[in-house]
């Protein structure tokens, strides 16, 4: 806008009533809101450079969406598509309270509370949240090197979340209630793999170890006897840190101390949620791991993620 228009507009400001200044301050913070998303899709636009159907860098600007997303059409294969098209943004509406809703997630607010924050339903507060987690989700370190450590840990089974028709316990009898283990392996340059285990036992831990482990690492763990053998048929050093001593090291750089602090962080994190489901432990693992590796909230990471 020309700055004479600009001006225009401060003009006019002064002869508005209260009511009227309250609407305008509310479409102003809403525009910003949206300009942000739409910062991070105009970014997210120029670093497209190839064709999604045929992976051709061949492309023509084909225009705009509905929504303004930028259509490109490809010149190898003919295909049109748009900037968002592999993106779970794309079906995702009132993109002017995206930000907002980030950062309840940040600070780990519940469903109920941020959908009556943000005036959605309970049901969008759901779907947004599970959206905004998949991108961190997806990413699992595929190796990890040098000094890794590996442990498990455990939360008790919770169908919260889950409608009743469809519970299936793990609970076998005596009505204790079952913990469910999870496996989780880092090392210390801050790649975290983690996997919820369908039962602590060796062959399951090992299915998600042994790809982890790179030659030339060494793995520190607990006592467990199940990472003995793993270490010893990928012939990887491997450094038990035996005893009741959680603190203990070894030649000065071998422990668990690492992980053990994550794992706490981690738990210290999740009551604030009162209980989590099963089914979601996975998700509040890649939520928690996101905000670790980000360190700090701003309002276009999670968005910039999302694209
Ligand atoms: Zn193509």
């Amino acid at each position: 806008m020309a700055s004479k228009q600009f001006q225009n507009i401060l003009h006019h400001i002064t002869n508005l009533n209260y009511a009227q200044l309250k609407k305008l301050r509310h479409e102003v913070e809403s525009n910003i809101a949206t300009n942000q998303v739409g910062q991070a899709i105009a970014d997210h636009e120029e670093s497209i450079s190839h064709c999604p159907h045929c992976d051709s860098h061949n492309l023509n600007r084909w225009g705009m969406t509905k929504q303004g997303i930028q259509r490109f059409k490809c010149k190898s294969c003919n295909k049109t598509f748009n900037a968002l098209a592999d993106s779970p943004l794309y079906r995702m509406k009132k993109a002017e309270k995206w930000i907002e809703y980030t950062k309840l997630m940040w600070e780990g607010v519940s469903l109920r509370k941020s959908a009556k924050a943000l005036d959605i339903t309970l049901r969008t507060s759901f779907r947004w949240r599970h959206m905004f987690i998949k991108a961190p989700a997806s990413f699992n370190p595929s190796v990890l090197t040098g000094v890794i450590e590996a442990d498990e840990t455990s939360l008790p089974e919770s169908f919260k979340g889950k409608r009743a028709i469809n519970r299936k316990s793990r609970k076998r009898g005596g009505g204790k209630i079952e913990k469910v283990p999870i496996f989780i392996a880092l090392d210390r340059s801050g790649a975290i793999s983690h996997k919820v285990l369908e039962r602590n036992t060796k062959e399951n831990i090992q299915a998600q170890l042994k790809p982890l482990l790179s030659s030339g690492s060494v793995l520190c763990t607990d006592g467990n006897l199940s990472y003995k053998g793993i270490a010893k048929e990928l012939d990887i050093d491997h450094k038990r840190l035996i005893g009741l001593d959680n603190q203990r090291v070894v030649e000065g750089i071998y422990h668990i101390q690492t992980l053990n602090n994550y794992m706490m962080r981690w738990k210290a994190w999740l009551r604030r949620f009162n209980g989590i489901g099963t089914d979601y432990i996975e998700n509040y693992l890649s939520w928690f791991r996101f905000m670790e590796d980000n360190t700090e909230y701003s309002d276009q990471t999670w968005i910039k993620e999302a694209l």
